[in-house]
């Protein structure tokens, strides 16, 4: 997938822009303030997600305007193809000039992976981001995933609302079995769905952070379970994996009544990250945290090629800082078919580059661009 022309019109502080990146490397390059994590955010747009940034659309459109438009030109393997966002009193999208019903068609279009220093809660903090990123991911490749967790999350939050009010239900050990049975079906499901995208994570993480760490580091990222002891065995659906998970919804049930919530299952779980085998997040220093993620991400778009067939378009916001030189070359140099943006401060980044284009954005436009090749 390359990105081959993006049009901007009142989109955030970029007034009007046109940009041609390159079908390698395009760094962009500037000041704070100036527009680079904006125009990398209006690329992401097109994927059908959410915003990185967990922006309203209303945010985008600029000061004092009723409207933004942003257009791109792009191609898969197959053809050319254009889009249109246009956000104004209404949200318009299309693609070939056909418009599109919902954003989330998107989805399938457009195939982008991003990184911004926000993801970096994704080692510092607590298990909830984790587990939000393995649904996107395991969503993007898998459409019925979405469709379990949403049932899994509803069927959850009634035996949660039975064990808040426990007092009310006599019966409630017999009564909550119903609740039981399901989320132990639907929870087996999801931890084989999840169990199996964290193998395939692995195998390419580690490959990615041995390159970006000269192989002075192992990388290792495993799936944590609430319910079972050993993932290795959770590969494919059957009656011993759904018995499993409900013995353990009865075996926490007192805990649960008492807690008044349910304290096992897939909202439980977490994702376990070591470098050298100590815990990143506990003992990471801020490069080995920010390539951790790095790495994650870049598998993530490794495992999206896998399964489309499409190379998706790499977004790196701000992901220079903190990285020392070889960390550095490896991103900039190393990242082999895809098409990638960069954005950093610093223009020495840009002299580091073998191979790609350098757009240097002040103030909302592009005063500066220019090819490197060595
Ligand atoms: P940094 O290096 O600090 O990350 P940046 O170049 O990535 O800087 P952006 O996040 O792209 O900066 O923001 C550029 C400017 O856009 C900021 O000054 C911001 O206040 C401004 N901005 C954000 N939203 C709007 C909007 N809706 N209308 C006009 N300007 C906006
Ligand atoms: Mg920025």
């Amino acid at each position: 997938m390359k990105l081959n022309e993006i049009k901007l019109e009142n989109f955030r502080n970029i007034e009007k822009m046109v940009c041609n990146p390159c079908e390698s490397v395009n760094i962009i390059y500037g000041d704070n303030a100036q527009g680079k994590t904006n125009l990398i955010e209006s690329i992401w747009l097109f994927t059908g997600n959410q915003s990185f940034r967990g922006s309203k659309m209303s945010e985008l459109i600029q000061f004092n305007q009723q409207q933004t438009k942003i257009t791109i030109l792009f191609s898969d393997k197959e053809r050319q193809q254009n889009a249109e966002f246009s956000i104004g009193s209404k949200k318009n999208i299309t693609v070939n000039h056909i418009p599109l019903k919902k954003q989330s068609e998107l989805n399938g279009v457009f195939y982008a992976v991003v990184f911004s220093p926000s993801h970096l809660s994704l080692i510092k903090d607590g298990p909830q981001n984790r587990r939000k990123f393995i649904d996107i991911a395991v969503s993007q490749i898998k459409p019925q995933y979405d469709d379990y967790l949403s049932k899994y999350e509803k069927i959850l939050e009634q035996r949660n609302a039975f064990l808040k009010y426990s007092n009310r239900y006599p019966n409630l050990e017999q009564d909550i079995d119903i609740w039981d049975i399901q989320l132990s079906k639907i929870g087996t499901i999801l931890s084989i769905y999840r169990n199996d995208y964290i193998k395939k994570l692995l195998s390419f993480s580690q490959l990615i952070y041995k390159g970006l760490s000269s192989k002075k580091e192992e990388f290792f990222i495993q799936y944590i379970s609430t319910i079972y002891e050993n993932m290795d065995e959770i590969t494919v659906y059957d009656d011993k994996q759904v018995e499993q998970y409900y013995n353990k919804l009865k075996e926490t049930y007192h805990l649960d009544v008492k807690l008044g919530y349910t304290t096992c299952g897939i909202h439980r779980d977490d994702l376990e990250i070591t470098i050298n085998g100590h815990s990143v997040k506990n003992f990471g220093s801020q490069g080995q945290q920010r390539s951790s993620v790095i790495a994650l991400k870049l598998s993530e778009a490794g495992i999206l090629k896998k399964a489309t067939g499409e190379n998706p378009i790499i977004l790196l916001d701000d992901v220079m800082s903190e990285l020392d030189e070889k960390r550095q070359d490896y991103i900039l140099n190393h990242v082999k078919e895809m098409q990638v943006f960069i954005t950093c401060c610093d223009v020495s980044n840009t002299e580091k580059l073998k191979n790609g284009r350098v757009f240097h954005i002040q103030n909302g436009e592009i005063n500066e661009v220019y090819d490197i090749k060595t």
